[in-house]
């Protein structure tokens, strides 16, 4: 295993360094349909607009699961700017990359965290608590996709990746969602 895991109490020294390891190490970020709607809506574009351009969708057990792209093991998005590794879509980048270098364990076990030891960040800087509260939302979120996903492909029957066109249309309109406030977002952690 490649993680430590704290539980709640447990802190650990971290600030980002801006080493850019964690947008270059393989293209394995998956994506919820609320990912997905806050980068369409951030780049201004319909959602279809950056499907296969921006993320792909494998599909395991009849489950879609949106992936975003890299290229040579860096992510589609990042970017150097005055050679600092830098994110295109920094304020609606993926939850996975905001809870970065904080790993998700489960939806069911709320109460630990995974901490990625790749991250070279990892043990500078302040003593911290990982990021519970953006972990709850995330969570949250993650439930909603696959009860939303589950619903079209196992009880209504749809083809998999018809049934993630249809969930992610459904999340895109959910105009009042906290899930699009990105200021709401940036305050969680
Ligand atoms: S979306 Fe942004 S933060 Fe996430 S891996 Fe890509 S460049 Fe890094």
């Amino acid at each position: 295993m490649s993680e430590i895991t704290l539980s709640v109490g447990n802190k650990v020294r971290f600030k980002c360094g801006r080493s850019g390891v964690c947008c270059s190490s393989g293209p394995n970020v998956s994506l919820t349909i609320y990912d997905i709607c806050r980068i369409s809506r951030f780049l201004g574009v319909d959602w279809r607009e950056i499907a296969g351009k921006y993320f792909y969708v494998v599909i395991a057990d009849y489950m879609p699961i949106p992936v975003l792209r890299g290229i040579d093991n860096r992510c589609v998005f990042l970017e150097l700017k005055n050679n600092i590794p830098s994110c295109k879509i920094y304020r609606a980048r993926p939850m996975r990359c905001r809870l970065f270098p904080f790993l998700p364990v489960s939806p069911g076990d709320p109460t630990r965290v995974h901490v990625s030891k790749i991250c070279p960040s990892i043990g500078k800087g302040p003593l911290i608590d990982p990021p519970w509260n953006l972990l709850k939302f995330y969570y949250d979120e993650v439930k909603k996709h696959y009860r939303i996903l589950n619903e079209l492909v196992m009880e209504k029957g749809l083809d998999p990746l018809e049934a993630l066109e249809k969930a992610i249309d459904m999340a895109c309109s959910e105009d009042n969602s906290a899930s699009f406030d990105l200021d709401y977002l940036d305050k969680l952690w």
